[in-house]
């Protein structure tokens, strides 16, 4: 017999078996509001202009092929680093901020939470929105980690659960950990407002807790690089001791080329190294050192201030382009006359839209409208266009009548 033959089947991933259903689709009017990547006004991947000319200077330098140090190039992790925090952060200045490339956002996440399991002196479990982005539950559960959830999204309001979240957090135990979505949650589109980012930093000082911030889409929210890390930046100017996850594949389109960083605010440079060297000793036997090539792009955009400019300019396209769609989904499905109130697609923000469609309608949209989103309701705001967002809407407004 065969050594698998007592395998059992997993189930499919939730939003890549959606992309299956797309492909198998034959019609012409399908969309696919599944998967999170952007595309551009013909529903087309989007290469940055920026990154074409990164990867022509690149080229052009006829680099070597040798293996990166363990945590990575160098200047890819000093930009990305200031690209977050801010050139004039403390932790920066202060040379206190231990930090490793990662394979994108997901390896951030893995490395960050490994080494929590492996060192943070509080109890072994993490505190994630209820809901949150799908992968975190695994992530922190193969590291070791304990999951736990705090209240997040009000299903009444499609809105932000604000007194249900500060509750959950200032129940959790002294010293634990939260994760927080630092911009552009995951899937509901809602981010805390800057006065209630204060009132969290205040509850989680309190408390002790340690607060694990994943930014996967600086930029990509509202189009600022700036408005988008403030949580983060607050956190950090008051003192908080944070884990931070950062990803190129939004931002800056690198979606396989796997571009991302884990960094820990440290108490001084003492403490960094011993940080960084434990950081070592877990990516090591992981997969040794990471890619080199998207790493080399982000460095060379970063470091040019003609492409950095260049590059602001186009982030803030992906995120004006997708506020644009927004509003169009919203003004047509009001002049539809859709029963139920949509004015929650307008205020979220990001990638997604929860849209508070029930698992039946989601359904009845693929069966009879060929358009394909995740049960929960949460659609892909780059997958709409010009072409495609008028006939979206009318779909919406004949499953929900
Ligand atoms: N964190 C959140 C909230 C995300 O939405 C994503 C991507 O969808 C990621 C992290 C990591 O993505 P990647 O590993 O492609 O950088």
């Amino acid at each position: 017999v065969s050594a698998w033959a007592k395998v059992p089947a997993g189930p499919p991933d939730p939003i890549l078996g959606v992309t299956e259903k797309f492909k198998a689709d034959k019609s012409p009017k399908k969309i696919n509001l599944g998967v999170g990547a952007y595309r551009d006004g013909n529903g087309k991947p989007y290469v940055l202009p920026t990154v074409l000319k990164a990867e022509e200077i690149v080229f052009n330098a006829k680099l070597d092929k040798e293996y990166l140090p363990i945590t990575g190039l160098a200047s890819f992790t000093k930009l990305a680093a200031e690209l977050a925090y801010g050139k004039d952060s403390k932790p920066l200045v202060e040379d206190r901020l231990a930090i490793t490339q990662s394979i994108s956002g997901t390896g951030a996440l893995r490395i960050g939470t490994a080494f929590l399991a492996r060192f943070y002196p509080g109890a072994k479990a993490i505190y994630l929105p209820a809901p949150t982005w799908g992968n975190h539950i695994p992530i922190a559960k193969d590291s070791g980690l304990e999951v736990k959830q705090y209240k997040y999204f009000n299903k009444e309001t499609v809105g932000l659960d604000f007194e249900g979240m500060k509750a959950d957090i200032k129940a959790a135990p002294e010293g634990s950990i939260i994760m927080l979505h630092a911009c552009a949650h995951n899937p509901t589109g809602i981010d805390p407002t800057e006065a209630q980012w204060k009132e969290l930093s205040e509850i989680v000082k309190e408390k002790k807790h340690f607060p694990f911030f994943d930014m996967a889409y600086q930029g990509f929210a509202s189009g600022d690089i700036l408005k988008d890390a403030f949580a983060v930046r607050y956190f950090v100017e008051q003192g908080h001791q944070l884990l931070l996850s950062q990803s190129f594949a939004k931002n800056m389109g690198l979606y396989g080329e796997r571009v991302g960083a884990v960094s820990f605010v440290c108490a001084d440079k003492e403490e960094k190294a011993r940080v960084d060297s434990q950081l070592k000793i877990i990516v090591r036997p992981l997969y040794s050192n990471p890619p080199v090539h998207g790493a080399r792009l982000v460095s060379t955009i970063l470091s040019s201030p003609e492409l950095y400019d260049e590059w602001l300019v186009e982030v803030k396209g992906m995120a004006d382009r997708i506020i644009a769609m927004r509003s169009k989904l919203y003004d047509t499905l009001v002049r539809l006359d859709t029963p139920g109130e949509w004015g929650h697609i307008k205020s979220q923000i990001g990638m997604f839209s929860y849209t508070g469609l029930k698992p039946e309608q989601v359904d009845a949209l693929a069966e009879k409208a060929h358009v394909y989103l995740t049960r929960d309701g949460r659609i892909s705001m780059a997958g709409l266009n010009d072409s495609n967002v008028e006939y979206f809407a009318e779909s919406v407004s004949k499953a929900v009548k």
